[in-house]
């Protein structure tokens, strides 16, 4: 029989040594990290290229933000906070208010009114988060959130916050990476909305390769989706649109750090129309078997719209995270799909022969 492999522990205990924990800090997790790193045939062939889709909707809440929400949740619990607060596109609420629910505190989440995913809605509240929808977009509800936790007794557990503990954990998804691939990738893909996780990715590879554990560091190409592309235009987006809403940010606070990301890997960023991120979702759907929600098929769609204008190299390994589990926002996936769902037969093998078309 086969030697039981070691659970995985969380990214605290697996990292620690690379995180800002100690042993006074009592660990918040639900086992986050360890996501899959799954070959993509298809767009290896297409490319010429060894692609790697990492697969962050398989953490506990469903996105990469339970890496930086274990880190940030378990430093408030070290501190004997009792209430944080976040803004959200969406993701964060479900994750905060998960962790936060399991720490014993009450989470606060801030989230655009009307433009927030069902599924992520349904987290949250589930998880016993004190909800409020605030009328504006959100840029308006991170400024809200930080005024809160200045005036009030609450923390802010965004990236944004200065503490860097979120980011901090969701730099262990690259250390992950070259942990698996034996070295960091030639190229690594992502999607860009507040900035926080090409920052944290960036820090990781980094980190790893100063202390040996890597040869080299990947170029970032970073992509935005066409309605709410500020740091490819080079200024704020007054009022970012776009059907991938867990980026839809106008004013990146992380925006800084991720310019010198792309500067300092010899990275480029560039924009994503809707229409191709919902091309490629379906795409990775079909082909890998991979459901990502809109937002997390941007660096996809990313990688077909360079190789399209014969900017990826053959013989890379490139790295695409996909962000977000697809099942957080079914209605953008059901509307994309039109008439295929109303296939209704009686239940006669002959006659669903017929309609499937078979032989
Ligand atoms: C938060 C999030 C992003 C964007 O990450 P940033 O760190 O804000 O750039 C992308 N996809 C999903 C699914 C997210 O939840």
């Amino acid at each position: 029989m086969a030697e039981m492999p070691r659970p995985w522990r969380g990214v605290v205990e697996e990292y620690r040594s690379w995180l800002p924990v100690g042993p006074e800090t009592p660990v918040i997790t639900l086992g986050e990290g360890g996501t899959p790193l799954v070959t993509s045939g298809w767009l290896s062939e297409l490319t010429g290229c060894d692609v790697r889709i990492k697969v962050e909707g398989t953490n506990p809440t469903g996105s990469f933000k339970d890496r930086g929400m274990t880190v940030a949740v378990s430093k408030a619990a070290e501190a004997g906070v009792k209430l944080v607060v976040c803004a959200s596109t969406g993701n964060t609420s479900a994750s905060a208010a998960a962790y936060a629910s399991r720490a014993g505190m009450q989470p606060v989440v801030l989230v655009p009114e009307g433009r927030i995913a069902q599924g992520k809605l349904a987290q949250a509240i589930v998880h016993g988060a004190r909800l409020v929808q605030v009328r504006g977009n959100f840029d308006d509800c991170l400024k809200l959130a930080r005024g809160l936790a200045e005036e009030y007794p609450v923390v802010l557990v965004n990236s944004a916050n200065r503490d860097g503990f979120r980011l901090a954990g969701q730099k262990t998804a690259a250390f992950e990476v070259v942990d698996v691939l034996g070295d960091a990738p030639d190229l690594h893909l992502l999607p860009v909305g507040n900035a926080g996780n090409i920052t944290a990715y960036w820090a990781g590879y980094g980190e790893y390769a100063a202390a040996g554990h890597a040869t080299r560091r990947p170029r970032m190409w970073g992509f935005q989706a066409a309605g709410a592309a500020p740091i490819v235009a080079g200024a704020p987006v007054e009022d970012p649109e776009t059907v991938a809403t867990a980026i839809r940010v106008g004013n990146p606070a992380r925006w800084e750090e991720a310019v010198a990301a792309l500067e300092e890997s010899s990275g480029r960023i560039d924009a994503i129309p809707d229409e191709e991120i919902l091309a490629a979702q379906a795409r990775l759907a079909a082909r890998d078997g991979i459901f990502v929600e809109p937002a997390s098929a941007v660096g996809v769609a990313g990688l077909l719209r360079s190789h399209a204008a014969g900017l990826v190299d053959p013989g890379q390994g490139v790295v695409i995270t996909v962000t977000g589990h697809g099942l957080k926002d079914v209605d953008t996936a059901l509307a994309a799909a039109g008439d295929l769902v109303k296939l209704v037969v009686p239940p006669d093998p002959d006659a669903a022969a017929r309609a499937l078309e078979l032989r």
